[in-house]
């Protein structure tokens, strides 16, 4: 229900749009075709992926050409759920058995709701009887740490930090070594969210990444990405950005609620190619969902 009122604008006029360009059609042409293409733009799709669903349909037309365009709705549906499903191989359990700690790094600019995520994360696996530590990565901005401390006082999560200004690896190192002599199952780390130097951002996540390894070898086991579904293509921008900078193993997309625009979720899933895994649909420490993918696309299309 959360996830359908948080697609709930999404779904207006995505399928407001669709009933417009089927209007008084009988069969799927290449006018419905070239109004699809752009209702799925503008819903933020993505032009690649856009084509990749537009071409498939085409496909489809071509193998049945007494497809109806009452049947767009469907075909749709079932062509993005395909096109999600590819990348589910991917998805696994939120916090595997027998990897403890699991650690799990947090990465995205600024803005796009990346500590109120992990707010909502820590919340999350401790309700699900795991033991969570946070790490406050994000020392540039003396804001960031206070409200992470104030989301572990929500959360009822230890937040490990250190003084503004301090080495990011550091804080990290710290929480991982903290959640290791806890016993802790989770340890999510903030990362500092400046994009202005690409070069930058790389140098700081793979020393992140060196220093975690002193601890676990495997670590991080998760690298997640947060992107802000209402920024549409600055999203994918980022998105490829943080990817060539380090490796992403999934994506989480808040501010579902707020926006027209939650084709982001199939276009830089499908772009990246990585999973979804969470969606954040509104501010609250509960809004936040385990991406499904069938779930997602009957809300997206009502
Ligand atoms: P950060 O700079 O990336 O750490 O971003 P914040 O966590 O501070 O969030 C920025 C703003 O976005 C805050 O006002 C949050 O309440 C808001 N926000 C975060 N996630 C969501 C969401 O899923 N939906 C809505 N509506 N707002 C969100």
């Amino acid at each position: 229900q959360t996830l359908d009122r948080g697609l709930e604008k999404t779904r207006n006029s995505f399928l407001h749009n669709l009933g417009k360009a089927i209007a008084g059609r009988s069969t799927i042409d290449d006018e419905v075709l070239d109004e699809l293409e752009e209702i799925l733009l503008t819903a933020d799709v993505g032009v690649q992926t856009t084509l990749k669903i537009i071409e498939r349909i085409q496909n489809r037309v071509a193998k049945d050409k007494y497809l109806g365009a009452n049947e767009l709705n469907r075909i749709l549906q079932e062509e993005i759920a395909g096109l999600l499903a590819e990348k589910e191989d991917a998805q696994q359990s939120e916090i595997p058995e027998g990897i403890k700690p699991y650690v799990i790094l947090v990465v995205g600019v600024n803005g796009v709701g990346k500590t109120t995520t992990i707010g909502k994360l820590a919340s999350r696996y401790k309700k699900m009887g795991k033991e969570v530590v946070l790490g406050a990565g994000d020392t540039f901005r003396a804001a960031a740490v206070d409200q992470l401390v104030t989301w572990g006082e929500r959360a009822g999560v230890p937040v490990i930090k250190q003084q503004m200004g301090s080495d990011p690896a550091s804080v990290a190192y710290d929480t991982v070594q903290s959640a290791i002599s806890r016993g802790a199952d989770v340890a999510i780390i903030d990362t500092a969210g400046r994009l202005h130097n690409k070069t930058h951002l790389m140098n700081e996540l793979a020393k992140i990444r060196r220093v975690i390894q002193k601890l676990i070898p495997e670590a991080p086991h998760e690298v997640m990405l947060v992107i802000d579904a209402s920024t549409g293509q600055n999203a994918f921008e980022q998105a490829k950005q943080f990817s060539q900078a380090t490796q992403v193993t999934s994506l989480i997309v808040t501010k579902l609620d707020g926006t027209a625009k939650g084709g982001v979720v199939i276009g830089v899933s499908d772009q990246l190619n990585i999973p979804v895994r969470y969606i954040g649909v509104g501010e609250g420490i509960d809004h936040l969902q385990p991406f499904d993918k069938m779930a997602f696309v009957e809300s997206f299309f009502g």
